[in-house]
């Protein structure tokens, strides 16, 4: 008997007929003698439709009532999924984030959770039930409901996983795997058996929204199983054996040596929530990065890369990026407390740009990773705009236009291409 914490994500509990395939797989599982958690998303579009309502009432919404009514879409799906497992003969219960106890800190929007009261969970499994539970929301110490920021399910339920201490987390959701970059971009892209957790949180961080980045995070640190697999195929029987293990999904794994059947690269991330900031004209002397940097970052602003140009004359252009929705925010700092103050001859705001990134462990020991990027974009006449490295990842932004492409080239180049079949991919 195994303990399994199952996640289901929006699209697989998108409609009334997904919600009772995901009780008859969850039956199949209970029904094989294991215990099972279930952590599932609000019905896909339902977050989304929560949050243009806040939009309609304020620009800004109350960060605390945001919170309270965002966290609803989940509050519905774990009773619907409740119902329809108990319909099938199974007992079964629902629980919020606050029922089991999911304390977070008081981020509202993106509050970390920190510790989980696992008792009551457990004594509903040894009662022989399955246990529901609202992913994306925790309370804080005073009782307000938090969220964890979008995509946050993932991160209940690797989190409950470690809290119990589960033979295993597993993600059930559109696509039957990590793939070596979005299918839904290339149909070259090619399913990972296992990729490291490292890896895994690159891609994360770069872009690929298949995992939130801190679920990724949570399960390094907690040594958590982690599988991704799909909720739309039928074929494995609940049965947490050997070729489950070995074949279905694509295993997160701490283990370095058995990567990615030893690529250099392991996969493409990519991520269009950028925009780029140039400041331009300024003068090259000590001090100006930071006075440039500091009251972005007093504002509350993440900045991603960032490149200063040689200088001529005596000055420089200093560029570099933030998110997408912070443009705007960050152009009135820059206009307003510092380009007079060190004396820039314009500040210039471009959203049409994404950034592309190569990850894997395996360019630690490969030089030409970049070159070999940075030519085959030439070549493509894919202009680059700016470029960050690190030892697993190499990043480039380029304009937004060409980023299909451009992922589609450096997928071939660099080996990736699958050679058969064609990816599994729910609606597509
Ligand atoms: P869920 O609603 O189940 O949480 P998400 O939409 O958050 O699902 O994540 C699944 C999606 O992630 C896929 O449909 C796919 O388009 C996207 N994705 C991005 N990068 C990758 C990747 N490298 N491998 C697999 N899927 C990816
Ligand atoms: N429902 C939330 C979202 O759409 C959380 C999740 O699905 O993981 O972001
Ligand atoms: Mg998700």
């Amino acid at each position: 008997m195994a303990l399994i914490v199952q996640k289901y994500g929006g699209t697989s509990m998108g409609s009334i007929d997904r919600i009772k395939n995901v009780a008859k797989r969850v039956k199949r599982w209970h029904e094989n003698g294991h215990q099972i958690v279930v952590v599932v998303s609000a019905m896909s579009g339902e977050t989304n439709r929560l949050i243009d309502l806040a939009r309609q009432i304020s620009s800004q919404p109350d960060p605390r009532e945001y919170d309270q009514m965002v966290s609803t879409g989940e509050q519905v799906s774990i009773s619907l999924l409740a119902m329809a497992i108990k319909d099938l003969g199974i007992g079964a219960r629902s629980f919020t984030g606050g029922q089991v106890a999911i304390k977070t800190d008081t981020s509202f929007n993106k509050a970390r959770i920190q510790s989980i009261d696992d008792q009551k969970i457990r004594a509903q499994l040894d009662a022989g039930n399955v246990v529901i539970v609202a992913g994306f929301q925790g309370v804080d110490e005073e009782g307000n409901i938090t969220t964890l920021g979008r995509g946050g399910s993932d991160t209940t339920g690797v989190a409950l996983a470690a809290a119990l201490g589960a033979d295993e987390c597993q993600i059930y959701t559109d696509v039957d795997g990590v793939y070596t970059t979005d299918p839904r971009v290339t149909p070259k892209a090619k399913k990972l058996s296992k990729i490291t957790f490292e890896e895994m949180l690159e891609m994360a961080s770069l872009g690929s929204k298949v995992l939130q980045i801190r679920s990724v995070e949570f399960a390094g640190k907690y040594q958590v199983p982690l599988r991704v697999l799909s909720s739309f195929d039928e074929s494995n029987d609940g049965s947490f054996d050997e070729h489950f293990k070995q074949n279905v999904g694509t295993l997160i794994t701490i283990d370095e040596g058995d990567n990615m059947e030893q690529a250099i690269i392991s996969g493409i991330a990519f991520n269009r929530d950028e925009a780029k900031v140039v400041v331009r004209g300024v003068p090259d002397h000590p001090g100006i990065a930071s006075a440039i940097l500091s009251p972005i970052g007093n504002a509350n602003i993440e900045v991603d890369m960032i490149v200063q140009n040689i200088s001529t004359n005596g000055t420089t252009d200093f560029s570099f990026t933030v998110n997408r929705p912070d443009l705007d925010k960050a152009l009135a700092v820059l206009n307003n407390e510092v380009k007079d103050e060190i004396n820039a001859k314009e500040v210039i705001g471009n959203d049409n740009v994404v950034k592309i990134s190569l990850v894997g462990v395996g360019m630690r020991s490969h030089a030409g990773v970049a070159s070999l990027m940075f030519q085959t974009l030439a070549e493509n006449n894919i202009n680059i705009q700016m470029i960050s490295t690190s030892e697993i990842k190499v990043s480039v932004l380029i304009q937004e236009q060409h980023l299909e492409k451009a992922v589609k080239f450096l997928h071939t180049a660099f080996g990736l291409d699958r050679q058969d079949g064609a990816s599994k991919v729910a609606g597509v």
